[in-house]
This record gives C-alpha cells, sequence and structure tokens, in this order.
C-alpha cells in the first residue's frame, strides 16, 4: 500500500506497517521518522489537528515554561532555520503555530485520521500484529503500534459534588473553547493552582471584575522573566543549533539549562544567599541548576523554600493573603515547580480574592457558583484547573490487550511497569514515547521524544535486518529497570510530596513514582547500551515455534 494512503474508510480494516497514537510533538515525529524508512503510517489523533497538550490548552495565559529554543525540533536542520522564535518562553499559539508549521513543511496531516478515537488495540499473537479499532469503526492492523498518547492528555475535573448543577459558564482548562472567552464585567472563579491555574490566575485576574481562587495546596512558583528574542540572540541560536542540541542530549535535564554538581552547603551562607538571590534574579528554572542536591538533601531544599516563603511575604501586601499563599508541608521542587509572571503580585489587585479551601472547604458547587464551609460565593463563569491522570492515564482510557488476552490494565493494577518507559513485558511490538518509568516529567518532552523515535526505529530497523517478527523485553529486564526506577526515587525528596508525579491526585491511583530520576543524559545511555545488550534484554520472535534471536 502506498505510504501515503490513510483516507477513513468506515467499518473497513486496513493493514499497515506502523500504527502511531497521537499527533502531539511525539507522534509527529514518530509518523515523519517511519514514513522516511519507507513505512505505510496511519496516525490516529482525538483533536481536530496536530498539536497535543497545546492543541487543547487554549487557556488565557497559556506558556511553555522550558524556553523555546530548547522546547523544539532538533532532527532536522531546515525546520530549525526556518523557523523563528519569538519569546524566549513561547505561548500556547506561538507553539501551536509551530507544530501547525512542521505539519505542513513535512506534509504530515494526510497519515493521520483526526477527531478519531482508538477505542481498543489487541495484539494477534497468530497473525503478529495489532488491531486498533477507532470510534470510527474502521480496524487498522500493523505489525507496530507506537503510543504517543502523552503524559498529560487525560484531564481531571474535581471531586466535588454538584458539577452539572451550575448554571454559569464551566470552563476546563485543558479544553478551552477555541473562540475567544471575555471575562470583562464578570465574577470568575477558579479551582486548581498548579502550573495551569497559576497562569490562568495571573492572566484573569487583571481581566475580571472580581476573581476568586479556591486554592487547596499553594504552589511554590518562580519568575519566569520572560522577554522578546533579539534578533541577534536568535541568529547566534540559529548558528549553533547542532552543537546546542547535542549539548541537550547530554544535558540531565535534555535541556540547555546548565547542571551542577556543586552541593548546596559547599558554600558559606553568604554565597548561598547570593546564588539564590542571583537565581531569582534571573528567573526561569535557574534555581533548580544552582545547587545539585536540592531533591535530595532535606536540609539544603528546607534553606531554600524559606528564601522563596521571604520572596512570596515581600510581595504580597496583605500578611493573611501571603500567609496563605505560602506553601508549607512538602519539599520545594517535589510538586512541578511553577514559573509565573506577576503571579504573586495578583494577588494585591483589589479585585482578586484568595479563599483558603484548605481551611475553609469546599462543600459543593452550586447552581449560582461554590459553597464552601463559611458560605456561598457567587460566579459567573467557573474554571477547573484542576490537572491530569497523567503518566498512565492516556495509555489506560482504552484497552490494551496483549499476549494471552492479558489487559494492560490487568498488568498495571498496582502500578505501571515498562523497560525503559519504551516497551513493555507481554505486549510485543507495542511502544510508548515519553512512557511510565521513562524521564518524561522531568525532561524536555521533546527531547524526549526525538530520542525515544529514534530508538525505536533502530530497534525496528535491526528486526527487519534480521529477519525477526516481534519483540518485547524480558520479564527480567523490565524487573532490573523498575528496580532501577524505584531505588532512585526512593533516594529523592519529590515523594514527599502528594503530586501528579506520584499519582496522589486521582483516587484510586496506585501510588508510586513512575518515573526515571537519573536524569536525560543517563537514561539515554541506559537506553543504548540495552540496545546494545539485544539479544539478554528483550526477546524476538522470529517464527511461532521460535523465541531465540
Ligand atoms: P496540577 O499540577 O495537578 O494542579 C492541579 C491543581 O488542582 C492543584 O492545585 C490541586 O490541588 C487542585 N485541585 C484538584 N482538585 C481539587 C479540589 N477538589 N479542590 C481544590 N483544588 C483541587 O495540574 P496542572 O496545573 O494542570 O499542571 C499539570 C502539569 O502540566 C504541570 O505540573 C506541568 O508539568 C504541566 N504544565 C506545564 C505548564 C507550563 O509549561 N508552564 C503549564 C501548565 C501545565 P491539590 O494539590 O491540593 O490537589
Amino acid at each position: 500500500m502506498s505510504n501515503t494512503d490513510t483516507r477513513k474508510t468506515e467499518g473497513s480494516r486496513r493493514r499497515v506497517d506502523v500504527i502511531v497514537v497521537g499527533a502531539g510533538f511525539a507522534g509527529m515525529y514518530a509518523t515523519y521518522r517511519f514514513r522516511e524508512m519507507g513505512k505505510s503510517v496511519v496516525g490516529v489523533e482525538a483533536a481536530g489537528d496536530v498539536g497535543g497538550v497545546w492543541y487543547w490548552n487554549r487557556y488565557p495565559g497559556a506558556r511553555c515554561d522550558l524556553m523555546s529554543v530548547d522546547y523544539s525540533y532538533g532532527f532536522s536542520e531546515e525546520i530549525q532555520q526556518e523557523w523563528t522564535w519569538s519569546e524566549q518562553f513561547a505561548s500556547q499559539e506561538e507553539i501551536l503555530a509551530y507544530a501547525n508549521f512542521v505539519a505542513d513543511r513535512l506534509d504530515l496531516r494526510k497519515h493521520y485520521n483526526f477527531n478519531t478515537r482508538v477505542v481498543s488495540a489487541v495484539w494477534d499473537d497468530a497473525a503478529r500484529l495489532w488491531r486498533a479499532t477507532t470510534d470510527s469503526g474502521e480496524t487498522l492492523e500493523a505489525p507496530f503500534c507506537i503510543m504517543s498518547t502523552g503524559p498529560l492528555s487525560i484531564p481531571k475535573d474535581p471531586d466535588i459534588a454538584g458539577i452539572d448543577r451550575f448554571k454559569g459558564q464551566l470552563l476546563r482548562a485543558q479544553k478551552w473553547p477555541h473562540t475567544p472567552v471575555s471575562f470583562e464585567g464578570k465574577r470568575v472563579g477558579v479551582i486548581g493552582t498548579g502550573s495551569t491555574g497559576i497562569q490562568i490566575i495571573q492572566t484573569v485576574g487583571r481581566q475580571a471584575v472580581e476573581l476568586f481562587v479556591f486554592q487547596r495546596t499553594p504552589s511554590f512558583t518562580l519568575p519566569m522573566r520572560n522577554h522578546k528574542l533579539e534578533p541577534d540572540y536568535v541568529a547566534e541560536m540559529k548558528r549553533h543549533y547542532p552543537a546546542m542540541r547535542e549539548a541537550m542530549r547530554n544535558n540531565p535535564t535534555g535541556g540547555t539549562r546548565p547542571a551542577t554538581s556543586r552541593p548546596y552547603f559547599s558554600l558559606p551562607p553568604s554565597q548561598r544567599l547570593q546564588a539564590m538571590e542571583q537565581a531569582w534574579i534571573n528567573g526561569g528554572h535557574t534555581f533548580l541548576g544552582s545547587f545539585a542536591d536540592l531533591l535530595t538533601n532535606q536540609e539544603a531544599n528546607d534553606q531554600v523554600a524559606d528564601f522563596v516563603r521571604e520572596k512570596i511575604g515581600e510581595i504580597v501586601k496583605d500578611p493573611k493573603v501571603a500567609e496563605a499563599l505560602k506553601p508549607r508541608g512538602y519539599p520545594i521542587f517535589a510538586r512541578r515547580p511553577c514559573l509565573d509572571t506577576e503571579y504573586y503580585e495578583t494577588y494585591n489587585l483589589p479585585n482578586v480574592h484568595l479563599v483558603d479551601v484548605a481551611s475553609d472547604p469546599i462543600v459543593e458547587i452550586t447552581e449560582k457558583g461554590i459553597r464552601t464551609q463559611s458560605g456561598e460565593t457567587e460566579l459567573d463563569i467557573l474554571i477547573f484547573a484542576t490537572g491530569y491522570d497523567a503518566l498512565t492515564g492516556a495509555l489506560l482510557a482504552f484497552d490494551v490487550v496483549g499476549r494471552n488476552g492479558r489487559t494492560l490494565k490487568e498488568k498495571w493494577k498496582s502500578g505501571a511497569r515498562s523497560h525503559l518507559g519504551i516497551m513493555i513485558e507481554g505486549f510485543p511490538n507495542l511502544f510508548a514515547t515519553g512512557g511510565p518509568n521513562g524521564p518524561a516529567a522531568l525532561a524536555n518532552l521533546i527531547t524526549i521524544a526525538e530520542h525515544d523515535v529514534d530508538w525505536i526505529a533502530d530497534m525496528i530497523t535491526y528486526m527487519e535486518a534480521n529477519g525477526l517478527a516481534t519483540v518485547e523485553p524480558t520479564p527480567e529486564a523490565e524487573e532490573a529497570w523498575m528496580k532501577l526506577v524505584v531505588s532512585l526515587a526512593e533516594r529523592s525528596l519529590i515523594r514527599k510530596a502528594n503530586t501528579w508525579w506520584v499519582g496522589a491526585n486521582v483516587k484510586g491511583k496506585p501510588q508510586g513514582l513512575t518515573m526515571f530520576l537519573g536524569g536525560f543524559h543517563k537514561y539515554r545511555e541506559l537506553c543504548a547500551a540495552a540496545a546494545q545488550d539485544r539479544s539478554s534484554q528483550f526477546v524476538f520472535d522470529r517464527a511461532r515455534e521460535s523465541a531465540a534471536a
């Protein structure tokens, strides 16, 4: 079949070489990469177009808190030369425009079925292929299936009674309308003070007549200090892109932020303070690059947290509000650190009100607004910025059935297990990009996507060159990877906060840190080593009766 033939044929079966689920940055690159290998590829995407999380998250103030030159593809010198970023931290509009530019430039859309969901993906061991059925009634068959479903793609409503009763406008950050929303003259409520809520609050607080922030857990947020990029800087960047991408591949964050090996207490107190002041002035995630042990040394972490709490106290004029905004009870950076633009200053505006729902809990959502224990707040618009069923949510949102009829839900009932975050024992020829137990939430997702897709492409090339039909990790290799993931997690302060990083935000979800904390550079090395050690880490199947490679 032609590698461009991806027409939707309802109720039909279609056989291709590779199925790619998702048209975010990972899915787009996978589609391109496999097409360039001469494969027929069909992509399935629930959204109406490319962009993944950036397609859906059109809320006011949406912006990436990784630097734009980092958070972009490195696989094509042409693309990085042709595209010019306008700001240090790009807005959602600009990132989505970039995704569209890439899709046009590489002619990717023709491979995709948009507005379409996979409802099940089932491995047929006899035929040695994945059968993915979509909600359009089509069944796609392919020997290889790539899950580029994203670590943050299943939105989560708050567990509050009465959501359906609200008669005003209810908006979800992660499914924001495509038409403009006016806050002028409106009383607006926001639930959620993570990265999403902070961006909404600092923006809507300057537009609405009244803004009520229903805060359960304050986040630590640091100044983003965003700015326009000067043409000279952009030109310099473009000259050095190849070297920069190489440096990113060897960096723990998969970005350009310099890493340090300097422990916090290696400096005398005055120099530590100076380093923190400088990090505050520089903005971005420079704090994390200032000391090596902020996530392993509780005492160092406490001192940095105190420094940020002091800053909050200096900015927020009302001492009671300042106190309520100061995060306590969990280590700084154990929740995903947020970057903001005058977030704390927003609370000095007379129209912005902090409702501390830790001390005055939400009882229910009513027809008119929100009722806390102390009374009802009437609202015209209510915004949920309440996060995601992250990391595993999208892979468990439909039936994925592996060898011998075993479902992924069953395999992962006590927590997500995988080898390298890419492959899963018992699920041959199924690959995830940015999957659970990889470095997904802790490093640049585009760098990870490019790495994972290249790794998968190398594996498929190797299989084809050696006449191998199927691959899956051995139970021992998966177990060894999981032991490493857990042992790294045990040393980190991250497990001390109740966040989506540990699955604590979803009722009934198995708790645990399903992320590789060793840094992207180390992850890359370990993936390369696994690829070298193929015969002991993976089971290949040449013929149904043979299991050895
Ligand atoms: P999140 O970090 O999980 O935050 C969800 C918020 O909703 C929390 O403050 C949570 O409070 C609150 N919440 C949930 N249920 C509630 C309830 N019943 N009552 C009161 N509050 C409730 O989700 P997110 O802000 O969408 O961020 C998710 C991730 O997306 C980020 O960590 C980041 O990786 C990514 N992101 C990045 C950017 C960026 O690049 N700038 C922007 C947005 C998102 P509790 O903590 O008390 O549960």
